[in-house]
């Protein structure tokens, strides 16, 4: 047996270790069973090559809880090591990695922490659960095996071992702090969070399995059952294969996989495959989605070879794209820096461009060969895709060819088709094209049927960040605005050169806005005498484009303006060629006058959804007035 002092410069490294990213303590075990899985393949290179003169044969890695002794195992069938390999990778290697990383990461903040605990300390994260740790290792070389010993500080002994069986087994004597890691339960937690995808089986105790009854057997009979290996992960998950070895159902069972707790079928998936200029492998998906972007608990997950490192891809994936669902495997993305630095690193700019591509071609082809489809999908994949071509110039540009425009009749048209169908219909007289609008079909029933009573075309578009996008799409498309239905009233939705000729008199009109003014609200509403068809509504409340967008850009984090908030404004258009508003003017009792005006506003309130409260209820009891 031999006696060492660990070479380090830090006196005492374990505390250190210990304290350092607290919360993420239960990385070790990744950390381990990534040291067996490396240790596996490994071998099968070497004897693949012909180097290794061994039977690779079925290896597994075995995690095995030894409650009464407070130890925990993990057992591999690698290459495993010599004495002169243990001195070097572990005593030397290992543990000035671990120095290393914690000179570098010991003053960095909380913020930065977050990620650098996705990448691990390697072996020695072991002391971060464990007050000592064996090593009993038989390397493949025809060399004895040994058995190194280490408590927690510097020294550690290392002696001959009697294992025969090629490999490494670990063993963590669980520290008293940490007893949570000799629960089968937590074990299996973190083997499902990290290891669920491994390469190489991993073994975590039994499970009984019930066999196919015998020939013959009789009714009552119990089926016969076995005792097997329980192995918790799936060595060749679907991204790891070629897309064209793979069918619908096979994408469709690998989000089962990735979700069970998910009941809802993916609407389609993105199968990414590229090996140059970077390595990136993985299946994103498009989840049915809510209005509600707030909750989403189940998230894309980044793995590096297979191992899960987290499900927190901001920075990585375009934000737009974060709200997708599936897998991304890339060992090009560099884990040990800060967010911040990450998406400035050229790397990780190529992948998040490279999976914008390919998604916007997905959606083309999608669009392309199943337009139907694609439309019944719509509804769910818009939040996305008008999302990414609010923030995402490329994508942007790409999704011209099949971001839709649906009308309040279900009717689906590109920007481009749309633009066709309506400009003889909705030019204005300066040359502008006005497209129109509905956010909500119950809500502007009445402005919506005014509108197409005059032929014109009215789109429904109702996510939340619609205004956002208007926006853009306005700035990008030269004569093109969109206004939406209850902005103005419909004669002067499109403005046309013919003007109605007003049955009243300048005097008239003078006096009916003066005695309009004189009763209706001037802080809400502002008063605009309009000479329209004489069957359009007498009252009408509109709400003028410009300023109702710029608030609803505010409220959804729109930050271009400084002001506070936004003050309701509506405009009450009176029809003075209708009837009723030459009733007004001409009755001669004053109540009288003030009881039409007043129901009159009433109802153009009630068609704008204005009417609440205690003005619903005084309308509701004049009504009944009006009609006994
Ligand atoms: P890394 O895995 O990044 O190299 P680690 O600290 O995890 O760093 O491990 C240090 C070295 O110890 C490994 O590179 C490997 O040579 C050796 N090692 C660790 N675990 C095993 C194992 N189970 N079997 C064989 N060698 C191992
Ligand atoms: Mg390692």
């Amino acid at each position: 047996m031999s006696k060492g002092s660990i070479n380090v410069a830090v006196e005492n490294i374990f505390p250190l270790i210990k304290k350092f990213l607290y919360s993420d303590h239960e990385i070790f075990l990744r950390e381990l069973i990534s040291n067996a899985t490396d240790a596996t393949l490994k071998l099968k290179h070497l004897t693949n090559i012909g180097e290794a003169k061994v039977e690779y044969g079925n290896p597994q890695i075995e995690v095995k809880i030894d409650k009464d002794k407070k130890q925990l195992h993990i057992i591999d069938q690698g290459i495993g090591m010599t004495q002169e390999e243990v001195e070097k990778y572990i005593n030397e290697i290992a543990f000035s990695g671990a120095e290393e990383f914690l000179e570098k990461y010991k003053d960095k903040n909380a913020d930065d922490a977050g990620i650098i605990g996705h990448f691990g300390l390697g072996f020695y994260s072991a002391f971060m659960v464990a007050k000592q740790v064996e090593i009993i290792t038989k390397s493949y070389k025809d060399e004895p095996a040994v058995h190194w010993t280490c408590d927690g500080s510097p020294e550690y002994t290392l002696k001959k071992s009697k294992k025969i069986k090629r490999g490494t087994e670990i063993i963590l004597h669980i520290a008293d702090d940490s007893t949570e890691f000799l629960k089968e339960s937590r074990i299996k937690e973190l083997l499902v969070k990290y290891n669920k995808f491994m390469p190489i089986p991993i073994k975590f105790g039994t499970k009984t399995e019930t066999l196919p009854k015998p020939e013959g057997a009789k009714e009552e009979d119990k089926a016969p059952t076995k005792e097997v290996d329980n192995i918790i992960n799936n060595p060749s998950p679907a991204w790891t294969k070629q897309p064209a070895d793979l069918e619908e159902k096979d994408y469709k069972s690998f989000y089962r996989e990735l979700y069970p707790m998910q009941f809802e079928e993916p609407l389609f998936n993105i199968h990414l495959n590229v090996d140059y200029p970077f390595n990136l492998t993985g299946i994103l998906y498009f989840p049915k989605m809510t209005n509600d972007m707030s909750i989403q608990k189940d998230k894309i997950q980044l793995y590096q070879n297979q191992v899960f490192v987290t499900d927190n891809v901001e920075g990585i994936v375009p934000e737009f794209l974060t709200m997708l669902r599936g897998v991304i495997d890339s060992p090009d993305i560099p884990l040990n820096v800060s967010r911040s630095y990450l998406q400035a690193d050229g790397a990780v700019k190529k992948i998040s461009s490279y999976i914008t591509r390919k998604v916007a071609d997905k959606l083309k082809s999608l669009f392309n060969n199943d337009r139907e489809d694609f439309e019944a999908k719509w509804n769910d994949i818009k939040i996305v895709i008008e999302y990414g071509m609010l923030t995402e110039d490329k994508f942007f540009e790409k999704a011209q060819d099949f971001a839709l425009y649906p009308t309040v009749d279900q009717k689906h048209f590109t920007l481009e088709e749309l633009k066709e169908k309506i400009k003889d219909t909705q030019t204005d007289k300066d040359d502008n094209l006005v497209v129109l609008y509905a956010s909500n079909k119950e809500a502007q029933h009445a402005y919506i049927e005014a509108a197409k009573e005059k032929g014109y075309e009215v789109l429904l578009l109702d996510s939340p960040i619609i205004s956002h996008l208007l926006q853009k799409l306005e700035s990008s498309n030269e004569k093109m605005s969109f206004v939406r239905v209850d902005s103005d009233h419909a004669d002067n939705l499109i403005k046309k050169e013919d003007e109605a000729i007003s049955k009243l008199s300048e005097e008239e009109k003078e006096s009916l806005q003066t005695f309009l003014t004189e009763i209706i609200p001037s802080e809400k509403f502002s008063v605009q005498l309009e000479a329209m068809d004489s069957k359009a509504n007498p009252f009408i409340i509109t709400e003028p484009e410009f300023m109702r967008r710029m608030k609803e850009m505010q409220q959804t984090g729109g930050g271009m303006f400084g002001m506070g908030k936004m003050p309701e404004m509506y405009n009450l258009v009176v029809n003075t060629n209708h009837e009723l508003v030459s009733e007004i003017l001409h009755t001669k009792t004053q109540k009288k006058k003030e009881r039409l005006v007043n129901q009159a506003l009433d109802l153009a309130k009630l068609s704008k959804n204005l009417l609440k409260g205690e003005e619903m209820t005084a309308f509701i009891k004049r009504s009944y007035e009006m009609i006994k």
